[in-house]
Formats: C-alpha cells, sequence, structure tokens
C-alpha cells in the first residue's frame, strides 16, 4: 500500500543517516503565547518563510482551539507543499475530527494527539485515572490512524512522569499505530543529564521503540531547551521540537536557530544532518518579529542585534586581521551581514577599515581626524551609522582643504 510506504519512510532513513528531524512549532506552540498571535495572512507568509528555511515538518496549529486556527491550518495544509504539515488535536474525537479535516489539503499531513502523563496532571488538571489515560490514548491514536499514517502521540509533562506507567503510555501508542513518539519537558524542569538519562532509559524499557521516531519538545524555563534539546539527541533521539527566536510558552521552546547552528559549527560532536537554510535564519527571525512586534533581546545567539557585533577596540582588530579570532561562525552563514559596529570603544582600526569599505582613501591626519570625530559622536549617541560615517569622513576632508586654502 502506498499509505504504508509514508509511514516506514521516516524510520528508514533514520536508520540509513543519522538525519535529525526539524520540527517547528513556531506557529502553535509560539504562537500561542502572550504577545505573539498571528493573522492567518501572517501565518501563511511565515509558513512560506519556514519552507524555504528547510524544515521537515511545520506544526501549523491546533484546528479544536477557534475557527481562526482551523482556517489557517486549512490554509497552511494547501499552500505548503514541501514539509510535512502537523495539526494538534488532544486524545478527544471532537479534537482529532477537527484536525483530521483542516489537514485534508495537506500534500503529506501529521496528526499530533497528546495527552497529560503524570500523577499531577492526571489527578489535579484532568482528574481521570490511569487506566482511564490509556483508554484515550487507545482511541485517539486508532482514530487518528483513520486520518493519515503519519500519527505523533506526545505524553505531556512525561519528564515528571512515573517511569513505568509512561513506559506503558508508550507501549501502547506504538501498538496502535503512532509513527512518532513525543517526550516532551513540558515546563522545563530537567538538566541535561536528566534529559539524557531519561531518553537512554525509554530506550531501554520500551520494547518497540525502534519502529518510531523519538522527538524531544523542551522548554526554556531554566534557560536550558537548547542544551536539553542536543541532550536528547545525544542519547538516541531524532526529531526536535523548536521554535523560531526561541518563542513559546512562557520562557519559550528551544531556539531552531541555535539548535541547527550548534550542529553545523561543531559536527565532531553533533554529526547530524539537516535539510536547514542557515542563510534564511536572519531573514526568517526578522520576519516574525515584525509581525509579532516583539523584537528580539539584543544579544540573543545567532539572530540578536550583537550577535556578531563587535564594538571594543581590541576585538575589532583582531576581527579585521582574521575573523576566527572571535567568531565561531560566519555572520553570512545565518545572514547577517554588516558586523562592525562603531561607537565608543572602537578602535583606529575598525574606523579606518569602515572608511574603506564604504570607498574613502584616508591619509593619516585624516584617519586622526575622523577617529576623534568618531569617538566624540559615539559619545553622544549609543553607534555610529553607515551615513553618520560618511558625513563625518566628508566633513572633515573639506576642512582639511579650507585649513590647507587658509594655511
Ligand atoms: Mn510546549
Amino acid at each position: 500500500m502506498a499509505e504504508d510506504e509514508t509511514a516506514s519512510y521516516w524510520y528508514e532513513e533514520q536508520m540509513a543517516t543519522d538525519k535529525l528531524y526539524i520540527f517547528d512549532t513556531t506557529l502553535r506552540d509560539g504562537e500561542q503565547s502572550p504577545g505573539f498571535s498571528m493573522n492567518t495572512n501572517e501565518k501563511i507568509r511565515l509558513a512560506h518563510q519556514i519552507e524555504t528555511l528547510g524544515v521537515d515538518i511545520i506544526e501549523a496549529g491546533f484546528p479544536i482551539a477557534s475557527d481562526d486556527d482551523a482556517h489557517a491550518v486549512k490554509l497552511v495544509a494547501a499552500e505548503i507543499r514541501t514539509p510535512v504539515i502537523a495539526a494538534l488535536a488532544r486524545c478527544i474525537p471532537a479534537d482529532i475530527e477537527r484536525a483530521g479535516e483542516s489537514l485534508k489539503p495537506a500534500a503529506r499531513s501529521r496528526i499530533h494527539t497528546f495527552i497529560a502523563t503524570s500523577d499531577l496532571h492526571l489527578e489535579r488538571k484532568l482528574r481521570i485515572s490511569r487506566d482511564d489515560c490509556i483508554e484515550a490514548v487507545v482511541a485517539a491514536v486508532k482514530q487518528a490512524r483513520q486520518y493519515t499514517n503519519d500519527v505523533e502521540f506526545s505524553a505531556e509533562d512525561a519528564t515528571r512522569s512515573d517511569m513505568d506507567f509512561l513506559c506503558t503510555v508508550i507501549e501502547t501508542a506504538i501498538a496502535m499505530g503512532a509513527t512518532t513518539i513525543n517526550l516532551p519537558d513540558t515546563v522545563g524542569y530537567c538538566t541535561p543529564e536528566e534529559i539524557e538519562e531519561f531518553f537512554i532509559e525509554i530506550q531501554e524499557k520500551v520494547a518497540n521503540i525502534d519502529n518510531v521516531v523519538l522527538s524531544t519538545h523542551c522548554h526554556d524555563d531554566l534557560g536550558l531547551a537548547v542544551a536539553n534539546s542536543l541532550a536528547a539527541v545525544r542519547a538516541g533521539v531524532r526529531q526536535v521540537e523548536c521554535t523560531i527566536n526561541g518563542i513559546g510558552e512562557r520562557a519559550g521552546n528551544a531556539a531552531l536557530e541555535e539548535i541547527v547552528m550548534a550542529t553545523r559549527v561543531k559536527p565532531d560532536r553533533l554529526p547530524y544532518e539537516t535539510e536547514v537554510v542557515t542563510t534564511e535564519f536572519f531573514r526568517t527571525s526578522q520576519m516574525l518579529t515584525e509581525f509579532t512586534h516583539e523584537s528580539v533581546q539584543a544579544n540573543k545567539a545567532i539572530v540578536g542585534r550583537n550577535a556578531f557585533a563587535h564594538e571594543a577596540g581590541i576585538h575589532q582588530d583582531g576581527v579585521i586581521k582574521d575573523r576566527r579570532t572571535y567568531e565561531i561562525m560566519n555572520p553570512e552563514d545565518v545572514g547577517v551581514e554588516s558586523t562592525l559596529v562603531l561607537g565608543k570603544h572602537s578602535g583606529r582600526h575598525a574606523v579606518k577599515k569602515q572608511c574603506e569599505d564604504q570607498g574613502y582613501e584616508l591619509s593619516r591626519f585624516e584617519l586622526d581626524r575622523v577617529y576623534r570625530e568618531v569617538i566624540s559622536l559615539a559619545d553622544r549617541q549609543k553607534s555610529i551609522s553607515e551615513t553618520d560615517l560618511s558625513s563625518i569622513v566628508e566633513n572633515t576632508q573639506i576642512s582639511m582643504v579650507t585649513d590647507k586654502g587658509e594655511a
């Protein structure tokens, strides 16, 4: 059956290479955090950009949450053809039906169904027994498989769940036909060592785990989401759920751009292949901040305004002589162009280099004057733009001609 071939595709490719599947949930987990909502048109445009970025799976929304969400999932499913399009659903019949319907236009669709497995969530939030939980999983995965052969099951709060019960739930989901098992650190509670041990134990205890792709979904409550995701990968996980700029519930999800660049910068330690076109990172990040009106912090890794900025004189001097002195990756590789920022900590070398880049050949005397002007302007404003610099150079050159004329 053609459809069954699709289901085994993931498994075979995972075994053949050390491919790491990038599951982007910017439009779902990211969008559902306060201040980050987008309208349908923005979601479609961002989905196109995320497709260009080359991720494997786009989680487009949670269709049961609202008519708008269902509509957006339907449009993304119709327009985005390369990645698998996923939709979220609780282990509830109406949720799965809604997700299945919304995904109908997709070239390749995935239903992502989830239920909490920790006693805290079962007793206090869902108010159901462990047996009820198992029953819901059986029904949900079975139902989801009627819409698609690509079914992901997530055990919410997996890292705070009883290990033996969690293993039973996972075995059940796999037996019912789940093809990806995602085990989220829903509240960002683990350290990298714990996550690594957790996934190793899961693989030792769940008999049929080799038949599925194992996935991680980490939150950044302790600032460990990326470190935890990479620890999970080291333990054998081959799908990472993450978002652009690390947006998401509370402190956010693992940042997609940080995970992928870690694999590119350190292939010796992290020998995993992704299809991600890293030169699209900056553009994608900018599009998201433009749509949500939420900028990333200046010192954010990879995409922050200062991620490749060198202002201190010693650093600028080093970068001009050999960029590797202070850069572990090329800014161009993540789509960033300008790197040297002139400010009050800049040295003469950096000013000279910036002038040359703008086509000015300065004598030593001219450079002295320009340098003094740059430093004095930098006392008054935070940084010096290209326009500021060119007007300083031109004023200096004019005044030097006038000075000579007067002499
Ligand atoms: Mn989440």
